[in-house]
């Protein structure tokens, strides 16, 4: 499927161009992550591809499985321990910025609970 093109850039690709400060704790020539503005756990990192072409998880997996692998395996890294993996897919589901992204959220998690 072709990459649909954006009306206007999200913040995540405003951080990407450095047009907007973010405390960025990795990055490689696919991939960037950087800390929540607005946390929810303890640890509760964002790892977001570079490219603006998939909106969300499901067109990410469709269109680049590998990118979507690196996205988890980064996840991975930077939890340093167990951690939860939530991309939020579509309005009704609390998804606010529309270029993929995977929350990582670690350290001192409920049990039980996902939310
Ligand atoms: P979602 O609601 O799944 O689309 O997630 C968007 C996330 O981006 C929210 O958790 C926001 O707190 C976070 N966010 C929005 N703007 C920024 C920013 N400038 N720097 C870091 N995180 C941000």
């Amino acid at each position: 499927m072709e990459p649909m093109p954006s009306d206007s850039p999200t913040i995540f690709e405003r951080i990407v161009a450095r047009e907007i400060p973010a405390d960025i704790v990795f990055e490689s020539d696919r991939i960037i992550a950087f800390r929540d503005i607005a946390p929810q756990a303890p640890v509760h990192i964002l790892v977001v591809p570079k490219t603006a072409e998939y909106a969300n998880v499901t067109e990410l997996a469709a269109g680049d499985p590998g990118l979507l692998a690196e996205i988890v395996a980064t996840a991975e890294q930077l939890a340093e321990g167990d951690f939860r993996l939530v991309f939020n897919t579509g309005e009704g589901a609390g998804q606010t910025v529309f270029h993929v992204h995977a929350h990582v959220l670690a350290g001192g998690l409920a049990e039980g609970s996902l939310a």
